[in-house]
């Protein structure tokens, strides 16, 4: 069969194609590179070469833990590697409960459900719980999960000033009385790194009957003394009502979870359709999430070293003259202006063995391209100290510092 490649699908695809193709000519194309070896997760093998990562999501370097590893690989000699189907038919394990016991313990709430992704997790529990003749308030840099499962839900979307909590008031007075109303934020914002306002959240959900739904993705073990998240964080016990996050980031595994009141819980199990049309987590990866949360509270010291860390990394970038707007967090963006520059900071970052991705438009405004930086537990200092100087020799060649 002649494959036509004048229609309006193929005319799309070819338009991405196209810019993929452009990219890799000209040496301007870092997406999807394999990695060989993971090492401590701070060092990673790559086309043979030792580089530093500075774009994981891994805030206590956790991956390889012996404990965690040995987790997983008991779990397969008692279980086998998969499910065969839903956790309400055929697929639920005892460990799968062990993992929401847990969770719901580190979360200090009453009970917990997981799910296999953190994105399905977004998904299914804004769409269950929001309909038609519903609100939603998203904050506007929150993540695609968040706004996917808000325009999948059907509910009226509306799209709040970043982190104004006056703005959020004055959406939620415009609102009519007795309708549903769902607030959803990131607790650390995945792009800019910056924290929510939970405390002030809390009073404006409050006093329109809001519930609120807060996704810890990258706040898991990096925010709070113990790494329990935003609410320790800020000394409140308790203020949220959908406590969301991903075993996938700060926990070494896969999957997603919530956590929150019984009964929500309970209605979440019989009610989402990622849980109950989506195969269970395999027993390998709920059994190293379960032993990872108990890490985080045996080794408080990689909390302690994570916060050092990212303070000397986002200190060294201010100090070379860059702008990493109100990260306080270990997501460092480094502004670089255009697309191209924050290519060309890229190459010439990656060149020096220092593993950075940019972050360009449509996900960021133009003229806000950037470097999207981590650091994690797993870096020495003096490693922390060496990409800075990669990438302020960089920034000082391509003329953004
Ligand atoms: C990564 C991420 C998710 C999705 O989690 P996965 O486990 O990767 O599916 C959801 N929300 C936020 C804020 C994230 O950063």
């Amino acid at each position: 069969m002649e494959f036509n490649i004048d229609d309006a699908v193929s005319r799309r695809v070819k338009v991405f194609t196209d810019r993929v193709s452009m990219a890799k000519a000209n040496d301007l194309y870092f997406y999807n590179q394999p990695i060989e070896e993971l090492r401590s997760g701070a060092k990673v093998l790559v086309h043979g070469r030792e580089m530093g990562m500075y774009a994981s999501y891994g805030y206590l370097g956790l991956l390889n833990h012996p404990r965690i590893n040995k987790a997983a690989r008991k779990a397969i000699d008692q279980y086998g590697t998969g499910t065969n189907g839903v956790r309400s038919l055929a697929g639920t394990l005892t460990i799968h409960d062990e993992l929401e016991e847990t969770i719901a313990n580190f979360k200090h709430a009453e009970a917990a459900l997981t799910f296999t992704s953190g994105y399905a997790t977004n998904l299914t529990v804004i769409s269950t719980l929001m309909g038609r003749g519903d609100y939603v308030l998203s904050d506007k840099l929150n993540h695609a999960s968040i706004v996917d499962g808000c325009l999948m839900s059907g509910a009226e979307f509306r799209r709040f000033k970043h982190n104004d909590m006056e703005d959020l008031d004055h959406r939620l007075g415009q609102i009519p009385d007795g309708v549903a109303k769902l607030v959803v934020v990131d607790a650390v914002f995945s792009m800019d790194g910056d924290v929510a306002d939970l405390p002030r959240m809390v009073e404006v959900c409050k006093k329109y009957n809001a519930y609120l739904m807060v996704d810890e993705a990258h706040s898991l073990g990096v925010l709070g003394k113990t790494g329990r998240g935003i609410e320790e964080h800020f000394g409140l016990e308790d203020v949220i009502d959908i406590k969301m996050g991903t075993l996938s980031k700060t926990i070494p595994s896969i999957g997603g979870y919530i956590a929150g009141k019984k009964d929500l819980i309970t209605y979440m199990r019989h009610a989402s359709r990622a849980y109950l049309f989506s195969a269970a987590l395999p027993p390998a990866q709920a059994a190293a999430a379960n032993e990872a949360f108990k890490v985080i509270l045996d080794e408080p010291w990689r909390i302690k070293k994570l916060n050092h860390n990212t303070q000397l990394f986002i200190n060294g970038l201010k100090s070379a003259g860059f702008d990493t707007l109100l990260t306080t967090t270990a997501i460092v963006p480094i502004l670089c202006g255009s697309d191209d520059q924050a290519f060309a900071m890229t190459r010439e970052a990656q060149h020096h063995d220092v593993f950075v991705l940019p972050v360009v438009s449509p996900a960021v405004p133009e003229g806000m391209a950037r470097l999207r930086a981590t650091v994690t537990a797993a870096h020495e200092p003096s490693d922390i100290e060496g990409a800075i100087d990669v990438i302020a020799a960089a920034g000082k060649q391509i003329g953004i510092i």
